[in-house]
């Protein structure tokens, strides 16, 4: 039996049909993930480009054929868009719309009314590119991240490959070429796309739920308001860093901050102007410290900060680099910054634990209010010298 390529569309849209319900009732209403969302996208893109090209050899086939390209390559655009949801990484506008855009020319100013293969080589060109680039966010993620994604990624690598010697074959044996019109033609694409939507409904809902999972473990973890860890993450993390600095014998300082009078601020210019100076400091301390210490808000106008390899002295410059950088940053920003008091303990004192080095910062803090607030005090026992 020889299948035509306007019975295997068919059959493809009718499996498209099905997975997309599928996955908008089941996954997407479920977990409500960016992933099974760009995905509902990409099928929903595929159904309606592949149904474009039946009207090929009627007279609607001069913009149903541009128009099928340019679903077909926004599809492929909403898949590579949903990898990339899986490592939190955003997709612009501009980045989704540029390869249809580029197609959409190409096949307009191509005879699409006479030429079934209007555009054909930007089309499969940046079919290979966005498919491939989706198989490369999938490799990008964590081995452990899920049972399933290497799967998925190996199945799309195939078929990015598939499209770029589709590319190929296309350039240099044209479009009624043997090779082209045999190893590369429509029977082989439609098994492979059906082979990877097989692959790709396999290992949805674990994909979606392993993606909701993340988000809610960020949520738990991550303070809304300043994008900081939150008090619980902070300690959790901080109990972990300090047994490791205790195992090698690494100097760490412990910094506990508090904005001075700050609810004169929210009193003055309201508590939406107290939020966005909590975010300024919450930036001065971010872009003054490395990517690999901790910076927590402690809570309300308090925020936590543990800096291993650091001296209290040298904790103290940082503070005052803070301070600094919150009257650069956040100037303009807000009517009146607050001025800061910290205290600073030592976190290498043989066995203190964890909540003893707090403690001791947080009875520092209290004497840099004390004193008159807007200064860093180091607490009872830290040494005074610089040297690391
Ligand atoms: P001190 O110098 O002694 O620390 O004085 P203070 O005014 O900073 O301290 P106090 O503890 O009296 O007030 C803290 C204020 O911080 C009260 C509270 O309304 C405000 N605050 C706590 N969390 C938030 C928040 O998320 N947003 C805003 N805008 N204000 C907050
Ligand atoms: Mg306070
Ligand atoms: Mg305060």
């Amino acid at each position: 039996m020889i299948l035509d390529t306007a019975t295997l569309r068919v059959a493809l849209a009718l499996v498209d049909l099905t997975l997309l319900l599928l996955f908008y009732f089941i996954t997407f209403r479920r977990t409500r993930s960016a992933y099974s969302g760009w995905w509902c996208m990409a099928l929903l893109l595929f159904l309606i480009g592949n149904s474009a090209f039946l009207l090929n050899g009627t007279i609607h086939q001069a913009w149903a054929n541009p128009a099928g390209n340019v679903l077909l390559v926004a599809g492929a655009a909403s898949i590579w868009a949903g990898a990339r949801s899986l490592r939190s990484a955003r997709t612009s506008r501009w980045h989704f719309a540029v390869a249809p855009g580029i197609v959409a020319v190409a096949s307009i100013l191509d005879s699409p009314a006479t030429n079934t293969w209007a555009g054909g080589a930007f089309y499969l060109g940046f079919m290979g590119v966005l498919i491939g680039l989706g198989c490369r966010e999938l490799f990008l993620l964590e081995r452990d991240y899920s049972h399933v994604h290497r799967p998925l990624a190996f199945v799309a690598c195939l078929l990015a490959l598939f499209y770029a010697g589709r590319f190929v074959a296309f350039l240099v044996d044209g479009q009624s070429g043997p090779v082209f019109t045999s190893v590369f033609g429509s029977v082989a694409t439609t098994a492979l796309s059906t082979v990877t939507l097989v692959v790709a409904s396999f290992t949805m809902a674990e994909l979606s739920y392993e993606q909701l999972t993340q988000d809610l473990r960020a949520r738990a973890t991550v303070d809304g308001l300043t994008g900081l860890l939150n008090r619980a993450a902070f300690l959790d993390l901080a109990e972990n860093e300090l047994r490791r600095l205790r195992r090698t014998k690494t100097t760490a300082s412990l910094i506990l901050a508090d904005l001075d009078h700050f609810k004169s601020i929210n009193d003055e210019f309201g508590h939406s102007a107290g939020d966005t100076a909590l975010q300024a400091f919450a930036r001065a301390c971010t872009v003054t410290v490395r990517s690999t210490d901790l910076v927590g808000r402690y809570g309300g106008e308090e925020f936590i900060l543990l800096l291993p390899g650091v001296t209290p002295a040298r904790a103290r410059e940082i503070t005052a680099e803070i301070s600094r950088g919150l009257q650069e940053t956040g100037r303009g920003v807000v009517a009146r910054l607050p001025t800061v008091s910290y205290g600073i303990a030592s976190a290498n004192s043989g066995a203190a634990t964890l909540q003893d080095v707090v403690a001791a910062a947080d009875a520092a803090l209290y004497q840099a209010k004390t004193l008159g607030r807007d200064r860093s005090v180091l607490a009872a026992g830290a040494p005074k010298d610089k040297t690391d």
